[in-house]
């Protein structure tokens, strides 16, 4: 089989040669197609993972016990800007600097390109501002 996936690592595991096990221990091919750590240190790839499926289901199993958080690439954080009262609880929270308080405006922007799927501004935000889509 053969997926595109998210994967987001916390900060206590980034530096950890995770995806290196994927290859050598699960027989998986993982092509990273998008990278990057934010300034706290959380990261985040977007990686085309083949293999056998009781491969891929293993190593996705073992990221998981190692606190990382795997999503099928079609889901995304929509912000939904007529609801958001620009509180600035979001941009806070946002480990990625994916949401932003503008100033001297004071209005909060989505940059969904840095967005790295934590999910932490869907629980924050009193507005319901913010969704998870598939
Ligand atoms: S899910 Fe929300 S808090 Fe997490 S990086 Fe994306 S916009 Fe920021
Ligand atoms: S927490 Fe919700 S309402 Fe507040 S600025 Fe962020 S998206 Fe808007």
């Amino acid at each position: 089989m053969r997926e595109k996936m998210v994967l987001y690592f916390p900060a206590s595991v980034v530096e950890q040669p995770l995806t290196y096990s994927l290859i050598k221990e699960y027989n998986l091919m993982v092509n990273i197609l998008k990278a990057n750590i934010n300034p706290k240190m959380e990261g985040r790839i977007v990686a085309e993972i083949s293999g056998k499926k009781e491969d891929f289901e293993a190593g996705l199993d073992f990221l998981r016990s190692r606190g990382v958080k795997t999503f099928p690439l079609e889901q995304e954080i929509v912000w939904v800007e007529e609801r958001c009262t620009h509180c600035g609880a979001c941009s806070v929270i946002c480990p990625a600097g994916a949401l932003v308080m503008e100033r001297p405006e004071m209005v909060v922007r989505f940059k969904g390109e840095k967005c790295i799927i934590c999910e932490h501004c869907i629980t924050a935000c009193p507005s319901r501002a913010m969704e998870v889509r598939y």
